[in-house]
């Protein structure tokens, strides 16, 4: 298997290249070059995340120098459950699926983790220290210092928008300390994305340090969100006898993504709906056939705060014909009043307590329902709702308990700094201190 740049197919890189370098040398996305095709039996027999996603990905690592290492690389990445929960209140029957069980309560866990242990692999005789540098809206940054914490060979730099996340969000940033240093920039989440990637074009920085990234470009945290897709649809398909629906709230396209590759390699997988914010770049995409992408509105579901949404550019590559692509996927877009209502009355109706963004895609759920739509429905659910507390409590009117993972991280001492929004400030951080 290789992998070529959406934007050049003729630049090609194994995965290992395109884990390493994350973005492709013409500024395209690496994307796999043919896809393999799966049918349902050949996963019989399996039923837990690490071994279907053995199988799974066994066809995207060919070839690869990690191929070997493929087994080990998913039991290290999918060591805490993504299980479905039945919605027993629901108008119609439908799961949930819960994405929030990893260490920092996001989906973002699954990607952190299995880059990590690709990472560390192609890292290992590699004599200098590699430096991530993460500019973080939310999540990100929470899941990408967990997966890398500890870790010798590597040094871990978040920054985030002071004052623009969740408290908690914000504690989660910066509870690390060791080989994780966490910058407040008095500045927004784009400030943040612009000295990342002035950082890399930096030729002082590049003399100084091995830099990489671990945003959701990287093909290597799309692979394994796959997975869930996979063992979530092969229950349902066994149990059912029927492919089911998944409705994603969506942001920067790299969760739904994974879908559509899933699916797209045979996984029973029928419908998939997109559940964006107020920022409409993709349903008016979708509506229209016309590409505008604009600049980010803030809303309640602050992690899909996107108006550039990147994976666009693999969606297309993979269906280039708008109207093909076009019957691929549904999407809705959800405002913040929806939100706060979807947040009370669900508390209320199906007794299920979101956080924000999946309160988007629980909107949409009850949309199509209104509209006559049939069959078993899957909300993706991508994060705790302890961790937007001050969002959703004055919403359901109870506290929301905090799962293990998140206590411990609260429990934590805060270590960051603050930083202005500028590469020199940034500069002198990474190389005097
Ligand atoms: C990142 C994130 C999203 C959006 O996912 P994309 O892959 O960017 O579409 C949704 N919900 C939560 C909680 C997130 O952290």
């Amino acid at each position: 298997m290789h992998y070529i740049s959406t934007r050049d197919s003729s630049l090609r890189a194994s995965l290992s290249e395109a884990i390493a370098r994350g973005i492709a040398p013409d500024g395209g996305l690496y994307v796999p070059g043919e896809f393999p095709h799966f049918n349902t039996r050949q996963f019989d027999g399996f039923n837990e995340m690490p071994e279907i996603g053995e199988r799974l990905l066994a066809p995207f690592f060919e070839g690869d120098a990690l191929a070997g290492e493929l087994g080990a690389i998913c039991r290290e990445a999918f060591n805490f459950p993504a299980p479905l929960v039945t919605l027993d209140q629901a108008p119609q029957p439908a799961s949930v699926l819960e994405l929030f069980h990893g260490p920092t309560c996001a989906f973002k866990d699954f990607g952190a983790r299995f880059l990590a242990a690709t990472m560390e692999r192609i890292r290992r005789n590699e004599p200098k220290k590699l430096t991530i540098l993460v500019a973080t809206s939310g999540d990100t940054g929470g899941a990408v210092a967990a997966a890398f914490h500890g870790k010798p060979w590597v040094d871990v730099v978040v920054l985030y928008p002071k004052g623009l996340v969740s408290e908690r969000q914000a504690q989660q940033l910066a509870c690390w300390g060791g080989n994780v240093r966490t910058f407040s920039v008095n500045g927004t989440f784009d400030e943040c994305q612009r000295m990342v990637k002035e950082a890399f074009l930096d030729p002082a920085l590049k003399e100084s340090h091995q830099l990489s990234s671990a945003n959701s470009i990287n093909v290597g945290r799309l692979l394994p969100q796959m997975v869930y897709y996979a063992k979530s649809s092969l229950e349902l398909w066994r149990q059912l006898g029927r492919r089911p629906n998944y409705i994603i709230p969506t942001g920067n396209l790299g969760n739904a993504m994974a879908c559509v590759w899933a699916r797209h390699v045979g996984l029973p997988i029928g419908e998939i709906v997109l559940a964006t914010n107020a920022n409409q770049t993709i349903t008016d995409f979708l509506r229209s056939g016309e590409w505008q992408p604009r600049a980010s509105v803030a809303t309640l579901a602050s992690a899909m705060d996107v108006g550039n949404p990147s994976n666009m550019e693999r969606l297309r590559s993979l269906h280039p014909e708008f109207d093909e692509l076009q019957g691929q996927l549904g999407a809705s877009s959800v405002d913040d009043i929806e939100i706060r209502g979807t947040l009370r009355r669900d508390s209320h109706e199906l007794n299920r307590i979101w956080c924000p963004h999946t309160a988007t895609a629980a909107k949409v759920y009850r949309r199509m329902l209104s509209r006559g739509a049939r069959g078993h429905w899957v909300i993706v659910s991508t994060a705790h709702p302890a961790k937007f507390n001050d969002i959703v409590e004055p919403q359901t009117g109870q506290e929301v308990p905090v799962p293990p993972a998140l206590a411990k991280l609260l429990s934590l001492p805060r270590q960051e700094q603050e930083l202005e929004p500028s590469l020199s400030a940034l500069r002198t951080q990474l190389q005097h201190t």
